[in-house]
Parts: C-alpha cells; structure tokens; sequence
C-alpha cells in the first residue's frame, strides 16, 4: 500500500511527528512524508528511521492555511499514488482532512487509536464521545484518510535516515494572512508533555500557583490548568485544558484543587495515570482518577514536591 504521512515541524520533529511515521510502519506499505515548516534536510532525514522511505518537503506552505495544505496534499497523494494519507489528529488536520476526504472522494476516520484491522475490510478503532467510548469504523472507499490521536503509539525508530527532496506542491496564493503567532512560554510544550501538573480554582489565586510549578519543575512535567482558572487571568489562555482548551493525552496528569466536571474530563481523560488532590472526596474527578488524595492541595503538593526531589536525589 502507498502511504502518504503530513507532518509539520518548528525547528525540531515533533512527538506527534514521530508518532505518525511509526504508525504508518506499523501498518506497512511504501511510505512518503509530506512535510512543511522551517526544519532543515538533516533533521527530516531523521524521519527514516522511524519508517519513512522519502520525504517531500514545501516549505512555501502556511500550516496555518487549511486550503493551500490541503492542494499540497492532493498534489503529493496524486504524485505517490497514496491509497492511505495519515495525520496527526490536531488542530491542521481537524480543518484539512475534511476537505481532503471530499477532494479526493477518501473516507475520513478522525482519531484513531490502533492500526487498521484488514482481516475483514478496513477498520479502525477510533475514540469516541470525548474519550468515553470506543467506535470501530469501517471504511469502504478506495482512497482513506486517518487522523492519529497524539499519544496513541510510542515512536520507534528501527531504520535509518532516509532522502529528502523539495517538492512544489502547487499551494497557490494564501487564502489568510498570519498577523501574529504567539508561542507558549512554558519549556515543555503541553500538547507534547508526557507529564503534566495541572490546578483549578482550589488554588483560591494566582499568588499560589508557585507550588504547582514546583511540583511541575521537580517532575520535569508541564503546567494547565482548569478554564476558568484561565478565565479569570490566574494563568494563561493555552494552559487550559478540556472540552474548549486543549485536549492532551499524557502518561501522567495530576490534578490539584479540580473538580473534575465533564467538560474538564473531555479534554483530559485519555491520560494514562491520573492522579487527583481534592479536599472533597465527593468531587466527581475521584471517579476518573487511578489514584486520589483526599486532602488540602496547599499541604500536598509541597509534599509531593519533596518526595520527586528526594526520589531523583536517590537515583543518583
Ligand atoms: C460549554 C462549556 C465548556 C467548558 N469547557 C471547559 C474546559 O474546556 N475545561 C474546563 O476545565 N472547564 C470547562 N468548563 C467549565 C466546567 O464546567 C467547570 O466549571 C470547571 O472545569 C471547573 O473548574 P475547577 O474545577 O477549577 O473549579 P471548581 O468547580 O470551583 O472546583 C474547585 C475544586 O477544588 C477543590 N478544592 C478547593 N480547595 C481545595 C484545596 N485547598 N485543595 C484541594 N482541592 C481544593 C474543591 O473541592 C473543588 O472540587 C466548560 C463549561 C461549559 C458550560
């Protein structure tokens, strides 16, 4: 099977890069990478090793502009003969897929959580209903299109580097003009971390939030935070996580002072541990989380803190 994979890149590869690749060596076929943003030849050579056999690159393409993607896309699935195209489930592929799927007349299976089962057809396990559920979908077209939830495969790299070739995607003029790209502050890029310490309004201010950083800087995990911890101003707008923030999957989340309602849960729940500090042991998160402590955040977290300093301080 011709496979066709679209990443984009800052400087570096992204986790979901990675992700990507070796989802689609996973499911195996002659596989091409479509690329676009400022990373240089060397690094996307790196993409072999993890599955890539070639990668196209136009760096004449906005990320941000859905429909220029979308005609490099159809242009490099034209080129390769791509029967399958496969993306990372963000926010590019949320606005390109869609008119993907009906340019080149490919069924669409948005989040996707496991390889494609062949053995009757094509089917793939997708997450439902906010992560409540799981689907199974089946696609019936010739042409298919898979978004991959971030965090669903652990990159693999078994190969090694691969071409790199410039290609003219034929992307046309720009349909929107990018004013301003504000990059958040934090180290750790939150749709990346693999850890992440998170608060809500039981922090009572922004004054306090010096222990959830702490706890965060001594795990080397990044910083959320609840939406209306986000409303009011305590911290800023891309920490929040949820139904109408960032949605993560991180191996761990630790909440603290969050209660827990479903449109927080929406964004959160397909962490693989979630740990929950809440002075009510009523407080609907309990009944998400793999472990909870019932008990004062201001007294817990510093704890914790301690505890990670010591810890690391014994591995060394
Ligand atoms: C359309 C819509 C979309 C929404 N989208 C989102 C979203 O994307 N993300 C999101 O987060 N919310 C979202 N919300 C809001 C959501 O419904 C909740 O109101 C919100 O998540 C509550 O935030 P919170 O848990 O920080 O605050 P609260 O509900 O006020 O909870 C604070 C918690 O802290 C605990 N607590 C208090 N003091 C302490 C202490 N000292 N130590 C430990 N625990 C303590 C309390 O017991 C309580 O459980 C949305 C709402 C709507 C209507």
């Amino acid at each position: 099977m011709n496979i066709l994979v679209y990443i984009n890149t800052s400087n570096a590869l992204a986790k979901s890069a990675l992700e990507v690749v070796t989802y689609a060596s996973k499911i195996g076929g002659n596989i091409t990478v479509v690329a676009t943003g400022a990373a240089d030849d060397a690094t996307l050579a790196k993409l072999g090793e993890y599955g890539a056999q070639k990668v196209l690159v136009d760096r004449s393409a906005s990320a941000e502009d859905a429909q220029q993607i979308t005609r490099l896309i159809a242009k490099a699935a034209d080129t390769t003969g791509a029967e399958l195209i496969i993306f990372s489930h963000d926010l590019v592929a949320k606005a390109v897929a869609p008119r993907l799927s009906v340019r080149l007349k490919a069924g669409l299976i948005s989040g996707a959580v496991d390889v494609p089962n062949t053995a009757n057809g094509f089917v793939v396990k997708v997450n439902v209903f906010s992560g409540k559920a799981y689907g199974q979908v089946a696609v019936t077209s010739a042409k298919k299109i898979i978004s991959l939830l971030p965090n669903s495969f652990q990159p693999a790299a078994t190969g090694a580097a691969c071409g790199v070739e410039a290609f003219d995607g034929a992307v046309g003029a720009a349909a929107i003009k990018v004013v301003e790209t504000k990059k958040p502050e934090g180290a750790i890029p939150l749709p990346e971390a693999e850890l992440v310490v998170s608060a809500g309004r039981g922090m009572k201010g922004p004054e306090n939030w010096g222990m959830v950083e702490d706890l965060a800087s001594a795990l080397g995990a990044a910083t959320a935070c609840s939406r209306p911890v986000a409303d009011i101003g305590w911290r800023p707008h891309h920490e929040h996580v949820g139904q109408t923030g960032v949605a993560i999957r991180p191996n761990l989340y630790i909440a603290a002072g969050i209660s827990g309602a479903i449109q927080h849960l929406a964004g959160v729940n397909g962490s693989k541990v979630i740990v929950v500090i809440n002075t009510d042991p009523e407080a609907p998160f309990f009944k998400a989380a793999d472990y909870g402590v019932v008990g004062d955040a201001f007294d817990v977290l510093p704890k914790f803190t301690e505890a990670v300093k010591k810890f690391r301080a014994s591995q060394h």
